[in-house]
This record gives C-alpha cells, sequence and structure tokens, in this order.
C-alpha cells in the first residue's frame, strides 16, 4: 500500500462525519457515501469527495471503512459493495454489531479476495470529532498493522484484540461490564438516600473502597461529587441510554447464542431497554438512577 492510501468511508453520520473528516485532516483523500442529503452537505464540507453511491464510492479504493447504525446494514452493504472493490482491499468496520456479524462479514469480504478487520470504537461523538476514540480491533495481525495509521488518525489507543469479531468482543464486555456498575452504584445511592447518608459521604468511602469503578469516579450519577458528570447537566449525554441498551442487547445475544450464565449481564439489558423505552433513550445511561429512584418510592407508598 502507498502512503497515502485511498480511503472509501460509508457512513457519515454523527460517528462516521467527523471521523472520515479527521483522516482528510492526516492527508488521506478520502470519497464518502452516505444517503442522507445533510450528511453529503457537512462531508463536502469536511473536504471529502461525495459520490453518488456506495459502489461508486469503493471502486479505487485501497481501504473502506464503514460506520453503520446496524450488523443487517453492514452485511447488506458488504453484498453491494464486495463485487466492484478492487481485490485484496481492507475492509474496516467500525460500527457497533453482533460479533456473529462481524465474524460473517469479516468471511464474506475474503470470499470475495478482500482483506478485513471489525474496529469497533469507544469514546462518542465527542472522541469522533477530537480524533481520540479507542479501536478495538479484530484480525490477522497483518490485517491490524495495515489499518492502525489509518486508526490512528482517527483515535488515541488503538488495541488488537484478536481475530475477526474479537474487537466486538471486546466491545460488548466492556460494556456489559459498565452497564451493570452503573445500575450497582445507582442501587447503592439510592439505598444510601433511604438509610439518611448523604451521597457525598458515600462517594467519600466507595471512591477510596472496593466500590470504587469508573462509573463512580468519572460518571457519577448523582450530581455533586463529580461536578463533570452528566448528573450535574440534567442528565445530557455523555454516553446515551439508547446506545447501552443497544449494547447490552448485542451482548445478551451473545451470552444467549454461547450459553453463558449471565443473570446480571441480561437483567442489565433488560432494565437499559425498559428506561430507553419508556422514552428515556437520550440522556445519559446513569440516569437510570432516576428510574430506580422512582420506582423506590412507588414500592415505598403501596
Ligand atoms: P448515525 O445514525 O448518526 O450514522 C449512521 C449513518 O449511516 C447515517 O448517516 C445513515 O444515513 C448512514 N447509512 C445507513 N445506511 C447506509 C448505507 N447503505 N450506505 C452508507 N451510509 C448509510 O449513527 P452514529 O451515531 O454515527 O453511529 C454509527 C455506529 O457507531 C453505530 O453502530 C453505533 O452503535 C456506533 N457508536 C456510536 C457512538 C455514539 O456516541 N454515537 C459511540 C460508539 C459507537
Amino acid at each position: 500500500m502507498s502512503t497515502s492510501p485511498t480511503v472509501a468511508f460509508l457512513g457519515l453520520g454523527h460517528m462516521g462525519g467527523p471521523m472520515a473528516a479527521n483522516l482528510v485532516k492526516a492527508g488521506y483523500p478520502v470519497t464518502g457515501f452516505d444517503p442522507v442529503p445533510a450528511a453529503q452537505e457537512q462531508a463536502t464540507a469536511d473536504g471529502i469527495t461525495v459520490a453518488a453511491t456506495a459502489v461508486e464510492a469503493v471502486q479505487g479504493a485501497d481501504v473502506v471503512v464503514t460506520m453503520l447504525p446496524n450488523g443487517k446494514l453492514v452485511l447488506g452493504l458488504y453484498d453491494e459493495i464486495l463485487p466492484a472493490a478492487k481485490p485484496n482491499t481492507l475492509f474496516v468496520d467500525s460500527s457497533t454489531i453482533d460479533v456473529a456479524d462481524a465474524r460473517e462479514a469479516a468471511e464474506r469480504a475474503r470470499a470475495a479476495g478482500h482483506r478485513a478487520v471489525d474496529a469497533p470504537v469507544s469514546g462518542g461523538v465527542a472522541g469522533a470529532a477530537a480524533g481520540t476514540l479507542a479501536f478495538m480491533v479484530g484480525g490477522s495481525e497483518e490485517d491490524f498493522a495495515t489499518a492502525q495509521p489509518l486508526l490512528e488518525a482517527m483515535g488515541r489507543k488503538i488495541v488488537h484484540c484478536g481475530g475477526s469479531g474479537n474487537g466486538q468482543a471486546a466491545k460488548i464486555c466492556n460494556n456489559m461490564i459498565l452497564g451493570i456498575s452503573m445500575i450497582a452504584i445507582s442501587e447503592a445511592f439510592v439505598l444510601g438516600e433511604k438509610l439518611g447518608l448523604d451521597n457525598q459521604a458515600l462517594f467519600d468511602v466507595a471512591s477510596n473502597a472496593s466500590g470504587q469503578c469508573w462509573a463512580l469516579t468519572s460518571n457519577c450519577p448523582v450530581p455533586g461529587p463529580v461536578p463533570t458528570t452528566p448528573a450535574n447537566n440534567d442528565y445530557q449525554p455523555g454516553f446515551a441510554a439508547a446506545l447501552m441498551d443497544k449494547d447490552l442487547g448485542l451482548a445478551a445475544n451473545a451470552l444467549r447464542a454461547n450459553g453463558v450464565e449471565a443473570e446480571l449481564g441480561l437483567r442489565a439489558a433488560e432494565l437499559y431497554h425498559r428506561f430507553n423505552e419508556s422514552g428515556n433513550g437520550g440522556l445519559d445511561f446513569s440516569a437510570i438512577i432516576t428510574d430506580i429512584r422512582n420506582r423506590s418510592t412507588e414500592e415505598d407508598t403501596k
């Protein structure tokens, strides 16, 4: 591959738009496609050459990056574009999708004579804009090495997690820890409140004791102890509850498909799904504490 590989970027939404813009800033020639006119206009303003179709965008590209809402769309789009890409093109899927779908997508790419890695991200829209995303990558050593410089133009921490699908596996395992731990921290604060314990006092103890975790010390669900958290700003995200619902749904699929006895992971998926379905998907995921508090009050008055 030359020093400036040509990139096709498909899916120029909240994440893909700024990620593609960072590739342009790093000197990559980027051709993009997204069916939404507003995304096309922003991409043009960011120096991306907007193609009329996805097929047109991938013709002549050395690397194809996809950033789409779900696995069904990724597989459907791969079926469309794999035959149009030149042989040995590297396909990088950064969407968050099922592990099984990621492995299937890589398999289809290889069967069509190409190379593939899954490279989902964490860091949200702010990380995408700042070029500080974390990438979790699944694929061969060789394909990872080819993808790495490109990913470094969009992110700060790039971790090779093993073979195809392992990037998605790392992402859902991490977010399952996060979802469960946020619920645990929220339940502890609500119990503390019921017992007359000041939130700050509980924070001062738990953050210096064995209850310490990221959900407590970096995304504390009550206002006060950590002034920068979404709890201090009416739970504006941050990491939206709708995305936690999606990621825990993917984790639950993988738990069931692999026969893992994970009662907390499955329960966390149910609680976030209910919270999202009740119209709270746009709030930060730490707002789950308000649901726990409200339900606890209802129980008391019975
Ligand atoms: P988004 O809906 O803003 O963007 C997705 C884009 O894909 C849309 O603009 C849509 O028009 C486009 N698209 C759909 N079908 C297409 C096709 N066939 N060809 C080209 N473009 C197509 O979503 P987003 O927030 O950018 O998220 C993208 C992915 O990143 C998701 O899988 C999400 O789970 C993951 N993710 C999002 C965040 C976040 O904070 N938003 C964080 C981490 C991971």
